[in-house]
């Protein structure tokens, strides 16, 4: 099978190096299997998304000569299909709503010595998921909500079916999860088990959008055929999220390969507020688009830049 892959920047700023670094990779993976490489735009916050950085997006990946494949897909035309990806998991009672504001939340966090923590802090305490049906109803009609995935609850969904696949497991007892995991296979980390519950209840649809980040991302990687997933290190925590909701909504799961980061010479990854060039400087300044991917491809980083460690 032919590689699919895929580049999908949210136009929240500028692109830099480190996304022209992904951007190759996702790019050569494809091509050098005579695959197909795509471009989605992740435009659905709509605070932040800013059609100046969509138009900045396509003219920084032609000046490197990443031509993608097919109709660039936006992702804010496609809330439909989140949305029914959203009701199946209300069916199923998989996601609950959730009324909290982040200052509510941080300042249950910070009352509560118990409060759950994951890798990438402290996660959700899941005061909603414990209100009674009587008041989420009324609370439903009330305010705006976003929705959030009942880890826990999905995790047993998950195990029902499994346990009544064949005959010897429906009269063995019922085997908890920890027997039974989802995992994913990603290039550099090899078989990797889908810890989910390590990140707690995330959101799946946000109050001022129809999904999150981990919902579109998900749905759209499988609409679109994607196979093989290109990314950076900073969310790897992510797929943990995705091969669960990937289970639950009975997509297929594909390869991934989350790839060390641009760090500069302080070893910070690069972003604006650190004073990383976005390629539109590099291209003001005259830089040869082909000497950099070259480099790139190449593994030599412009001076001042390296690849992280881990
Ligand atoms: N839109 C995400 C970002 O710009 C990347 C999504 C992904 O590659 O899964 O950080």
């Amino acid at each position: 099978m032919q590689p699919v892959t895929r580049f999908a920047p949210s136009p929240t700023g500028r692109l830099h190096l480190g996304h022209a670094y992904s951007a190759l990779l996702a790019h050569d993976l494809a091509r050098d299997q005579g695959g197909a490489f795509l471009l989605r735009i992740e435009d659905i916050d709509p605070g932040r998304s800013r059609p100046e950085h969509i138009d900045a997006i396509i003219r920084d990946l032609l000046w490197l000569g990443l031509q993608w494949d097919g109709e660039i897909v936006y992702q804010s035309e496609r809330l439909p299909l989140y949305a029914e990806a959203l009701e199946i998991l209300k069916v199923g009672r998989l996601v609950y709503p959730c009324f909290c504001t982040r200052n509510e939340i941080a300042a249950e966090i910070a009352a509560s010595a118990a409060a759950p923590h994951g890798p990438e802090g402290p996660s959700y305490p899941g005061t909603c998921r414990r209100l009674p049906e009587m008041e989420r109803e009324r609370l439903i009609e009330e305010k705006t909500h976003a929705w959030r995935l009942d880890v826990k609850a999905a995790l047993r969904a998950l195990a029902a079916p499994v346990e009544c696949a064949r005959q010897e497991e429906r009269d063995a007892p019922a085997v908890p999860d920890p027997f039974r995991p989802l995992s994913w296979h990603d290039s550099n980390a090899g078989t990797v088990i889908a810890r989910p519950a390590l990140f707690g209840d995330v959101v799946i649809a946000r109050k001022d959008a129809s999904a999150s980040y981990h919902l579109a991302v998900t749905v759209d990687d499988a609409a679109q055929g994607v196979t093989d997933i290109v990314r950076g290190l900073d969310l790897f925590g992510s797929t943990h999220v995705h091969r669960l909701l990937q289970a639950l909504l009975g997509l297929a799961t594909p390869a991934y390969h989350h790839h060390r980061l641009l760090v500069d010479a302080e070893g910070r990854r690069l972003a604006k507020r650190h004073g990383a060039p976005a390629l539109a400087d590099l291209r003001a300044a005259g830089a040869d688009p082909r000497d950099l991917v070259e480099s790139l491809r190449r593994g030599q980083m412009p001076a001042g830049y390296s690849v992280s460690n881990g």
